[in-house]
């Protein structure tokens, strides 16, 4: 019998497992993942970015977890030795919309307690000689880093205190009993008295699986990226943002600096035919079914309509997507757009029609179900195992624990 079953090797999982092990050292604590190796989904293909937390409604738990896990990743990596940079990031208005759209940004960056820097457009062209803009907010907390670097890292931390991590290994039915969870993989079945799944795009059919009905369904959106030439690799200084139009959910395309020198252009926004399908030609008839029968994605559809169609137009024809990045960097062609790899976001979507904004956990007895966790996800991953770590001592009536090590659950069945 196992103490703890944690499902998904992404940064989410991992970071849980390896923050659950401190606190209940002498656990018997499994990983499981499907593919063979961590990181292999949305953690392997992002944009590698900490985020500093500009975006997120003051008081919810994406601010929280943010502006903490900014901290608490780069600690992390120079603890652990793995490179990051902290290249700081400016956000850039184009027009006189996208100024007044950044004047309500730099507000919420004050609620949010970020440190930052109105720049003038003179300030702009003398930081950045290849950006335009009519000024802009720079935030220097923000960094870069390979987040399947820090995954692996995680992993090994949890191994290394004792921790089994599982792979090639799909969980494929669980079964919640008054004092276990069945937990059926497609090798064997496995007993464990609590469950923690952490599964990404995956999310509500694990929670299907443990007989709930949940009230959202997860939505994948592509995001696809292009690779500046190396010669490009100098273009700009820090990471350069749009001002998003705050009725879309996602950040706009951007310019990268990736943590390997080179510079990425994206990524966009477009339902994805498939949840971990990374080529455009990928297609599930199951995913696809899933998505288009669930009346609330058809409602997001239907009011985003226009944009979502512009966002397929731009995907199809590099034209149209290299106009975005034009607005402030004009001297990109075509020819600089070279290919690079898709990522897949899970993005939680309500049965009633609304994009679910916040991180969203969902528990029964015996488990703890990240729901949604998108960007910026992987900068939270540290608090979000945390947070995890402290519902585990809750529903194990194990509040005093808080000043480090705890006891075994394995001492505490009389409250399992
Ligand atoms: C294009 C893109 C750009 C992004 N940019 C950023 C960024 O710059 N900064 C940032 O902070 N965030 C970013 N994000 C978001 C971030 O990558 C995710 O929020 C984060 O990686 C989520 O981690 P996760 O562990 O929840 O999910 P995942 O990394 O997807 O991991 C879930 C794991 O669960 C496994 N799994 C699922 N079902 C099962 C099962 N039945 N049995 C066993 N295993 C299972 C999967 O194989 C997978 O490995 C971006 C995301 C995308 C897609």
């Amino acid at each position: 019998m196992h103490d703890f079953v944690i499902i998904g090797g992404g940064i989410v999982g991992m970071s849980t497992a390896m923050q659950l092990i401190q606190v209940y050292p002498d656990a018997r604590i499994l990983l499981l993942e499907k593919e063979s190796g961590p990181a292999q989904h949305q953690t392997g293909h992002n944009s590698g970015v900490i985020h500093a937390g500009v975006y997120y409604t003051p008081g919810s738990l994406k601010a929280r977890f943010c502006l903490e896990g900014n901290r608490a990743t780069k600690a992390f990596c120079q603890e652990q030795g793995i490179r990051f940079d902290e290249c700081g990031k400016l956000l850039v208005a184009t027009n006189d919309l996208e100024m007044a759209r950044m004047k309500a940004l730099w507000e919420r960056t004050a609620a949010n307690g970020l440190e930052r820097h109105w720049v003038s457009a003179a300030e702009l062209r003398e930081r950045e000689p290849n950006i335009v803009g009519e000024g802009g907010i720079f935030v220097p907390s923000s960094a870069i880093v390979n987040y399947a670097e820090v995954t692996a890292a995680m992993g090994r931390a949890f191994i290394a205190a004792g921790g089994e991590i599982r792979f090639n290994s799909e969980v494929v039915c669980l079964e919640e009993r008054a004092s276990e969870v069945v937990i059926r993989t497609r090798q064997d079945e496995i007993q464990s008295r609590y469950l923690i799944t952490c599964s990404g795009l995956m999310a509500d059919r694990v929670v299907r699986m443990l007989g709930l009905t949940p009230d959202f369904v997860i939505c994948p959106f592509r995001g696809e990226y292009y690779l500046l030439p190396q010669q490009h690799n100098q273009i700009v200084n820090h990471l350069i943002y749009p001002i998003p139009d705050p009725a879309m959910p996602f950040l706009g395309v951007h310019l990268t600096r990736m943590i390997d020198g080179s510079v990425t252009v994206g990524p966009n926004a477009v339902l994805a035919l498939k949840r971990e399908g990374y080529r455009k030609r990928d297609v599930s008839g199951r995913d696809l079914w899933e998505t288009l029968t669930c009346p609330g994605v058809l409602k997001v559809l239907a009011k985003n309509l226009r944009p979502g169609l512009i966002e397929m137009k731009n995907s199809l024809f590099k034209g149209g997507y290299l106009k975005q990045v034009q607005k402030y960097c004009p001297s990109l062609t075509t020819e600089d757009l070279k290919p690079y790899p898709a990522g897949v976001r899970a993005q939680a979507v309500s049965r009633q029609g609304k994009l679910i904004d916040d991180f969203l956990f969902v528990k029964t007895p015996r488990s703890i179900n990240v729901c949604n966790a998108p960007s910026p996800a992987a900068t939270s991953a540290i608090p979000i195992g945390g947070h995890i770590v402290d519902q585990v001592r809750t529903l194990l009536g194990d509040r005093d624990a808080d000043s480090g090590r705890s006891k075994s659950p394995v001492n505490q069945r009389v409250h399992g």
